[in-house]
């Protein structure tokens, strides 16, 4: 179990991550193992804020003189507000994951980590299932990058909000046909309930991602079919090295970043970054 405590009892560290909840959070075990790897001696804690809290709970930190702070879920939307600096990317995804708390400056690394993890992987057409705040920035970033973005969600009318504003398209059902990467961004995974995936119709070829990180019922569903899948382990140690690179300045050692998860990731699938 990761040790946390509330932001009015924060401890004396140089990094951590917020979130509600964020008992669960990779980060601190990720994070202290890249410190450990180039032999820097910070401190990466986990801290519960409420929602509501953020701005309060981001100036005690800053008080405390924190260098840096992850955002997890619930809170990237609300972190924007206190930050004085946000790039366009985080306004148009309305998300902030990074924060340099001095300069109170704020970016987002789940696109580009997200991307990163699809080296070598030929742009072509997406089937993303999800509207929620992790699909708003990966849209975005797929679109970017040139990929042809099909959108379905459970609530259909945020699939036609996001499409609409990603230029993307909104699908009723989640049809794989002719799609070479099937991404899910829902948090499905989290409670274990099915997608309603019509795997049959699922190209020899394409990518199963699922950003949940162990094996959900979409990535078995797809193992099944014999598709290739990866899950969301890699997308956090890649959005945890960027953090690190902007904050610091120097390579992040992602290998000991993953092995630390690997190794200390409990049973079940409701972790977060
Ligand atoms: P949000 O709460 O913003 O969005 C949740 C989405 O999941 C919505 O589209 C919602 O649909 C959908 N959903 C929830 N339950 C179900 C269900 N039972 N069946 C179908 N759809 C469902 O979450 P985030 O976007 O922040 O996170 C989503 C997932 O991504 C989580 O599992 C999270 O842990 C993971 N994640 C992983 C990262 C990584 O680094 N690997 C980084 C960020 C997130 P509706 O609109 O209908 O409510």
């Amino acid at each position: 179990m990761t040790p946390f405590t509330s932001w009015q009892d924060a401890p004396k560290a140089d990094f951590a991550v917020i979130g509600d909840p964020v008992d669960h959070s990779l980060s601190p075990q990720m994070h202290t193992a890249a410190y450990k790897a180039l032999d820097l001696d910070y401190k990466y804690v986990a801290i519960h804020v409420p929602v509501g809290e953020v701005a309060a709970a981001l100036d005690h930190l800053r008080e405390l003189d924190y260098r840096g702070v992850n955002v997890t879920v619930p809170h990237k939307g609300e972190a924007i507000a206190w930050c004085a600096h946000v790039g366009d990317f985080v306004q148009q995804v309305q998300a902030v994951n990074t924060i340099d708390v001095r300069r109170k400056s704020g970016i987002n690394t789940d696109a580009n980590g997200f991307l990163a993890t699809l080296d070598g992987v030929k742009v072509g057409t997406a089937l993303m299932l999800g509207a929620g705040g992790s699909a708003r920035a990966l849209a975005r970033a797929l679109v970017r990058e040139g990929w042809t973005l099909r959108l379905w969600n459970r609530t259909p009318e945020r699939a036609t909000e996001l499409a609409g504003l990603v230029g993307a398209t909104a699908v009723e059902t989640a049809d794989p046909t002719g799609a070479s990467l099937i991404l899910n961004t829902t948090s499905a995974s989290l409670t274990g309930d099915e997608l309603p995936i019509d795997w049959n119709k699922a190209e020899k070829d394409a990518i199963a991602y699922d950003l949940a990180y162990g094996d959900s019922p979409f990535l078995l569903a797809a193992q099944g079919k014999g598709l290739t899948t990866m899950n969301g382990l890699p997308m956090l140690v890649e959005q945890g090295a960027l953090s690190i690179e902007w904050w610091l300045g120097v390579r992040a050692p992602r290998p000991a970043m993953l092995a630390a998860i690997q190794a200390t990731r409990p049973s079940g699938d409701k972790e977060q970054g």
